[in-house]
C-alpha cells in the first residue's frame, strides 16, 4: 500500500510515509509483537460492488496500464484525486484489509488497528474523491452486516467530514455515522450543506466544527455528549472508527489540537462500552502526529495504560449550539438526545438559537485541478508543533514508568451505590449546573444499561424533579470526595 504515490511532479500530502511511519514505530515500540498481526490481501472486485458501481471499478482498474501523461488527465475526472499504474492494487489491498479486520474483530470480539493507504471516506458509490479512491469504512460496515452483525456504528474523527460515509450508507439498516469535522459553516472542504447538522441523511449525525483550534476537552465533550449517547440507543454490536488523525496537533489540513493521548483517551471511551471497535486508518498529514497518535490508540486498544492529557480544556462555547442543534434535530432518532435537550433547556445559562448553518459554496466541477496546492505548513508552526509533541512524548514516558501498578477497571460503575469509577486517572472539574449531564453520559460511556436505568429514574417526562436534583447534588458531592470521577471536560452550558 506504499506504492500509491502521485506520479507528476506535485507537492502532495498524501504519500507513502504517512503509513510507513505508522508501521515504523509499532515496530520500533515493540508492538508488532504484542498484536496478531495478518497479512494483507486485496479484495476482490465482487466485494467492493457492495458499495461501488460496477463503472467505478472498470474505471479504477484501466489505470493499471496508463502512463504519467494519460493518469494526469484520468485524475481530472475526480475531485482532489491522483492515480498511479499501483493505485488499483493498493485500493484493493486497503478494501481488504478493511474487510478483513471486521471479520476477525466479529468472530473474537478483540479490538483492532488496520493500518491502510489508500483511506476511504471521501469515496462514493460512484465517484472517487479526496484522495480516497473505495470507501474501506462503508465497505467493511456492509460486510460485517452480511457477516452477522445487527447495527454497526461508524465513528469518524477525521477533521474532514466523512461524506462519502454519509452517502454509502443513506440506504443502508443497521449502519449508522457520527461524522465529527471541520465545518466553518460550509466553508471549510468538501463545502457541502450535508456536512451540517440539518441534513436529509438521517443515519448519519453530523458534528460540525465552526472554527479550528479545538482541543482534547471539546473533543471530549462531543464524545460523551454526542456519541455515547448515540451508542446508548443504537446499540451497535461493532463500532468502526473512520480513524484520520488530521484533527492532531500540527496537522495543516486541520488546524485543530488533538495530542496523542487525547486519542488515546477518546479510544478507551469507546472501549468501555464494551463493543469492540475496528480502528481504520483514514488521513493525517503531521507525520510526527499521525505516528505518536497511532502508537496511543494502539495502545487503548491492547488495554494498556494510556496517559492522561497534559491539559484538559473546557469545552468552547461555540460547541454547545452544535450539540443543542443535534439534541433538537436528532430528539425523536435517539431518546437519551431527548433527554439531554430537556436537561439543557432547564439548565442552561443560555438561550438556544437555532442559526442559519449554510454560508459556503461549492462550485468544483470536473475537469478538476491535479496540481492545486495543499496548504504547506509553515516551517516555524512545524517545528513548535514537533517540539510540542516531543515533550508531549517525554511526558507520557514518564507517566507509563509511574504507573507501573497500573490496572485496567473492569467494573467502572457499582451499580447498587452509583459510584463512578474513574476513567484512568483523570482528575475531574465539573459545573455543578450540568452535573446530571455529565453523570448520565459519563454513566453511557461506562454502562449503557445503567444509564439507560438512570434516564428513566432521574428523568420523568424530560424534566428533573427538584427531589432528583437535590439527590443529583447530593452524588456529586459523595463523587468528589471519592474522588471517582475523572476525564470530563468542564460544559459549558
Ligand atoms: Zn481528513
Amino acid at each position: 500500500m506504499m506504492k500509491h504515490h502521485c506520479p507528476w511532479p506535485v507537492y502532495h500530502i498524501e504519500i507513502p510515509e504517512r503509513l510507513s511511519c505508522v508501521l515504523d514505530i509499532l515496530e520500533n515500540e515493540g508492538f508488532m509483537e504484542k498484536m496478531e498481526t495478518f497479512p494483507a490481501r486485496e479484495a476482490t472486485e465482487a466485494e467492493i460492488s457492495i458499495v461501488h458501481s460496477q463503472r467505478l471499478i472498470d474505471d479504477v482498474k484501466t489505470t493499471e496500464n496508463m502512463n504519467v501523461e494519460q493518469l494526469e488527465e484520468f485524475s481530472q475526472k475526480y475531485e482532489d484525486m491522483y492515480f498511479n499504474q499501483n493505485t488499483w492494487t493498493c485500493a484493493k489491498l486497503a478494501a481488504g484489509c478493511s474487510i478483513d479486520l471486521v471479520k476477525k474483530v466479529l468472530d473474537t470480539r478483540e479490538s483492532g488497528f488496520a493500518a491502510v493507504r489508500t483511506p476511504g471516506h471521501h469515496a462514493m458509490v460512484d465517484k472517487s474523491c479526496g484522495f480516497c479512491v473505495f470507501n474501506n469504512v462503508a465497505i467493511a460496515a456492509k460486510h460485517a452486516l452480511e457477516y452477522g452483525a445487527k447495527r454497526v456504528l461508524v465513528v469518524d474523527w477525521d477533521v474532514h467530514a466523512g461524506q462519502g460515509t454519509q452517502e454509502c450508507i443513506e440506504d443502508v439498516e443497521g449502519v449508522r455515522l457520527v461524522s465529527i469535522h471541520r465545518f466553518e459553516d460550509g466553508v471549510f472542504w468538501p463545502n457541502l450543506p450535508q456536512s451540517a447538522v440539518h441534513s436529509k441523511f438521517r443515519n448519519t449525525v453530523n458534528v460540525p466544527l465552526n472554527g479550528v483550534g479545538f482541543e482534547d476537552g471539546d473533543y471530549f465533550a462531543m464524545m460523551q455528549l454526542v456519541v455515547l449517547p448515540m451508542i446508548t440507543d443504537f446499540s451497535p454490536d461493532l463500532i468502526i472508527v473512520s480513524c484520520g488523525f488530521d484533527a492532531a496537533l500540527g496537522d495543516p489540513e486541520g488546524h485543530m489540537k488533538v495530542t496523542p493521548a487525547g486519542y488515546a483517551n477518546m479510544t478507551r471511551m469507546l472501549q468501555n462500552t464494551g463493543i469492540p471497535m475496528a480502528v481504520i486508518l483514514e488521513g493525517g498529514y503531521f507525520l510526527p502526529s499521525v505516528e505518536t497518535d497511532a502508537l496511543f490508540v494502539v495502545r487503548a486498544l491492547l488495554d494498556e495504560y494510556v496517559p492522561p492529557v497534559e491539559e484538559l480544556s473546557p469545552m468552547r462555547k461555540e460547541l454547545t449550539d452544535v450539540i443543542r442543534r443535534i439534541y433538537k434535530f436528532y430528539k425523536d432518532d435517539y431518546p437519551t438526545f431527548s433527554s439531554l435537550g430537556s436537561l439543557c433547556d432547564k439548565l442552561s445559562k443560555f438561550a438556544f438559537k437555532d442559526e442559519k448553518e449554510y454560508r459556503g459554496e461549492r462550485n468544483q466541477k470536473p475537469p478538476y485541478a491535479t496540481r492545486s496546492d495543499h496548504p504547506k505548513i509553515d516551517e516555524e508552526a512545524l517545528k513548535a508543533a514537533h517540539q510540542k509533541i516531543l515533550h508531549l512524548r517525554g511526558a507520557y514516558e514518564k507517566d507509563l514508568k509511574k504507573s507501573s501498578s497500573y490496572r485496567k477497571l473492569k467494573t467502572r460503575v457499582q451499580k447498587d451505590t452509583s459510584k463512578l469509577l474513574s476513567l484512568d486517572g483523570e482528575v475531574v472539574v465539573v459545573n455543578e449546573d450540568v452535573f446530571p449531564i455529565v453523570k448520565l453520559t459519563l454513566l453511557s460511556a461506562v454502562d449503557p444499561l445503567y444509564a439507560a436505568e438512570g434516564r428513566r429514574k432521574y428523568i420523568q417526562n424530560g424534566k428533573l424533579s427538584e427531589k432528583t436534583l437535590e439527590q443529583l447534588a447530593a452524588d456529586m458531592e459523595d463523587f468528589r470526595r471519592h474522588e471517582l470521577f475523572t476525564a470530563a471536560p468542564v460544559y459549558q452550558f
